[in-house]
């Protein structure tokens, strides 16, 4: 059987004739041939010449006289993608499938074939080889030329390269220069397949077998892209699974609607039949309290199709909490991190009220959080402080909200009380007349929506949860940019055209991915004055008589460190079936040098200190260091001061590592360039104190001919911008539009907006 042809195959599993006692017989046969086609069977039936034809009678359940097919019983696992009973056998229930790009295979069409126009894996030309001879006869026998750049080959060529010469013979011949073809081979007629047809069967037999191949997957990655499967359509499941419906629609349909949509088509469901209804209805019911509880905290734009891992953090904690909910306990203590991260004002009321019934049930609900409704609408509050790192670590005041409100020392009850406040611009910076234009974007929600973003200015994208903000910013405008100045190969977000490009000469997205992977890295690795640091000891006269270098200094190489632990201070073991255990390394005790390098002092502190000392002392030690001391002052700006100098990268919150980016990028500004800044949420894990200081980095990079673009819910910050960008109304299919563009003033006097209308308080 050739692997690449579908087949349509019958098995026969039983004959026999009907007589007494072979019941047993039959039920095997039965039995047996379900297994063998996977719940479906057919039949025929000889009669007796003299037999009266309709002897068959009624069959019960799900089977067809007329053709003779029974389906076994259905099961809830025949309706899951995670059962081979029920997936798609193509994509085994992912419901997409890699195909080749033609972008990615040929990423440089001014090259030739011969000059590597496809990316090396996939095609390499060797005329010594034979499958540079093929390609060599092929250009001789379809006249094209293996020198020409690809962009200028004629289309049917290109389809013959991609797509082979779909049966057509052409014989093998001699390429010039190369080593001579064996005559047996010389002029012999073959086929060519095309080097999409040949990955994708490679593909196909790697994913059926799931051999392990190496390099096979980095390659397939690097040419192929996701997209739906042709054979489920996405659906996941195998296509019979799909012929069964419920008012029409496939249980992929069902888990297409949005969970509002979805509580409709429940509620209207008819036909259930008597004998049913009752535990029907019950499962409806159920179904339906579920929903609600979602709706309750709204998330009445995802749906049951939407795959966990791409849910955001907020979106994964209010799912859990529902389900906390549903299950009605009582005497539970909850404790929440930030739950109104990623929620538009209108939606973190729905939370708030969410965590009141929790209470309101009997349950005690801690929430850490920074956001001024959550805290007004707490019992009781709890400031730890006064500042941070070495500087809190106290209660300052405790009570109900009065009590933060009256109290002197509470930085927050200054915010809360109205007695501080992060100021209104006393002037909005104007537009300058140049534009970024996204047209017809539509990726995702977006309803082809054209956006005209400014330039030189501070700028909030603005918008109810899931209503496409992420989308426009990430999927189209970063990753459009950053395919025309960093990566051609970069796939965006479907959209028409983005036009002003030349308006801006970099995109630099500060997000919240780790600033490293290893406790080897840190601010100071990461802003890069750890090289001078380091230079700086090296000068000292114990390491010049003993003819240590700045290497010396480093834990990546080897020498100054200790190599107990690789210079990270831990030692990690990884257990069997148990998280890994971390010990603090035995030898230098943490402090990641040998004994030796730790002799040499600079202004009586060694380099294991240094690393110790927080960026706020840091910045006093280092006065007279005029580099290192601006790269400290500006992480302490940002509040950063209370972190370590050598503060692992791995245990620096997403937050935290988003500022440290952010320092990086304030210390080496430079005019005369005009770099597009994107934010998603930078002010998460931030007190209202320090969103003033956000806020003053943000404008420093604007003052310097940049641009900044942020996603935020926070109306302290969007109240500041100098223009905003409103997505809505809501999330989902009810998103997708832009409802208003302007000034916040501008925003503010749209009746449409919902985050116009909560902005309004803040503007006066
Ligand atoms: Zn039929
Ligand atoms: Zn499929
Ligand atoms: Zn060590």
């Amino acid at each position: 059987l050739d692997p690449d042809q579908e087949y349509d195959l019958q098995v026969i599993v039983d004959k026999f004739f009907v007589k007494k006692d072979i019941d047993k017989q039959v039920l095997a046969s039965l039995e047996h041939a379900m297994l063998v086609g996977e719940g479906f069977m057919r039949f025929d039936v000889q009669f007796p010449e003299d037999a009266e034809v309709d002897a068959i009678g009624q069959l019960e359940g799900f089977g067809c006289p007329k053709h003779g097919i029974i389906m076994a019983e259905l099961g809830p696992h025949h309706f899951t993608f995670n059962e081979p009973t029920g997936a798609c056998v193509t994509c085994s229930g992912l419901g997409t499938y890699l195909q080749v790009h033609p972008n990615l295979l040929v990423p440089d069409k001014t090259r030739s074939i011969a000059d590597g126009a496809f990316v090396h894996q996939a095609f390499n030309y060797d005329p010594d080889r034979w499958d540079g001879r093929t390609m060599f006869s092929l250009a001789a026998h379809y006249g094209f030329d293996l020198d020409t750049p690809f962009a200028d080959l004629p289309e049917e060529v290109v389809d013959v390269l991609y797509h082979g010469t779909h049966g057509e013979e052409f014989p093998i011949r001699q390429p010039e220069g190369a080593r001579p073809v064996e005559k047996r081979h010389l002029g012999r007629k073959i086929r060519f397949d095309g080097i999409i047809t040949r990955i994708d069967r490679h593909y196909r037999r790697y994913r059926k077998q799931g051999e392990a191949h190496s390099g096979m997957e980095e390659y397939l990655r690097k040419v192929m892209v996701e997209r739906t499967c042709p054979d489920c359509n996405g659906a996941k499941l195998k296509r019979q699974r799909l012929l069964v419906t419920i008012d029409g629609q496939t249980i992929h349909k069902v888990g297409e609607l949005h969970f509002e949509e979805l509580r409709d088509f429940l509620l209207a469901i008819t036909g259930i039949p008597e004998k049913q209804r009752e535990a029907g209805h019950r499962v409806i019911n159920e179904l339906v309290t579920r929903i609600n509880l979602l709706l309750g905290i709204g998330l009445d734009y995802l749906n049951l199709n939407r795959r966990s891992a791409t849910l955001s953090g907020g979106e994964s904690q209010r799912i859990r909490l529902s389900t906390q909910i549903g299950s009605g306990l009582m005497g539970m203590l909850y404790v929440l991190d930030e739950p109104s991260i990623g929620l538009h004002p209108k939606d973190n009321a729905k939370m708030i009220e969410t965590l009141r019934k929790l209470r309101d049930i009997g349950n005690t609900v801690i929430v850490v959080e920074h956001d001024e409704s959550t805290i007004r609408a707490a019992d009781h509050i709890i400031e730890l402080g006064p500042g941070p790192g070495i500087h809190g670590g106290k209660v300052v005041v405790q009570g109900e909200l009065e009590t933060i409100l009256d109290s002197t020392e509470s930085l927050t009850g200054l915010y809360l009380s109205g007695r501080r406040e992060i100021p209104l611009p006393k002037q909005r910076r104007s537009l300058n007349g140049k534009f970024l234009s996204i047209i017809g974007a539509r990726e995702n929600n977006l309803r082809s929506i054209d956006v005209d973003i400014p330039v030189g200015v501070f700028i909030c994208i603005t918008g109810a949860s899931g209503s496409g903000k992420s989308t426009l910013v990430n999927e189209i405008l970063y990753k459009r940019l950053h395919s025309i100045y960093h990566d051609s190969r970069t796939l965006y977000g479907a959209h028409d055209e983005l036009e002003g490009h030349e308006n801006v000469s970099d995109v630099i997205s500060i997000d919240q991915s780790p600033i490293g992977r290893s406790a080897r890295s840190n601010p100071a690795t990461y802003i890069k004055f750890y090289d001078n640091i380091r230079k700086l000891f090296a000068s000292t006269p114990l390491s010049l008589s003993r003819g240590y270098t700045a290497s010396r200094f480093s834990f990546n190489v080897k020498g100054g460190r200790c190599e107990e632990c690789h210079g990270e201070g831990t030692i990690t073991t990884q257990l069997h079936f148990m998280p890994d255990v971390e010990v603090v390394c035995p030898t230098c005790k943490g402090a990641r040098y040998n004994e030796d390098t730790l002799d040499v002092t600079y202004n009586g502190k060694n380099i294991s200190e240094i690393l110790n000392m927080s960026i706020e002392e840091g910045v006093d030690f280092f006065a007279d260091q005029r580099l290192i001391n601006h790269k400290l002052s500006v992480l302490n700006q940002l509040g950063m001061g209370y972190l370590q100098i050598g503060h692992p990268a791995t245990i620096l919150s997403g937050g935290e590592a988003q500022r440290v980016k952010l320092a990086s990028e304030l210390g080496k500004l430079k005019r005369g360039k005009h770099n597009l800044y994107i934010l998603d949420e930078p002010t998460t894990g931030l007190h209202i104190a320090d969103v003033q200081k956000l806020l003053d980095s943000l404008n420093r990079l604007v003052d310097s001919g940049h641009t900044v673009l942020v996603i935020e819910h926070h109306l302290d910050v969007i109240k500041t911008a100098d223009y905003v960008i409103d997505l809505g109304p809501e999330g989902g299919h009810k998103g997708g539009e832009v409802l208003a563009h302007g000034t916040p003033e501008e925003i503010a006097a749209v009746k449409a907006s919902f985050t116009g209308q909560f902005l309004k308080e803040y503007l006066i």
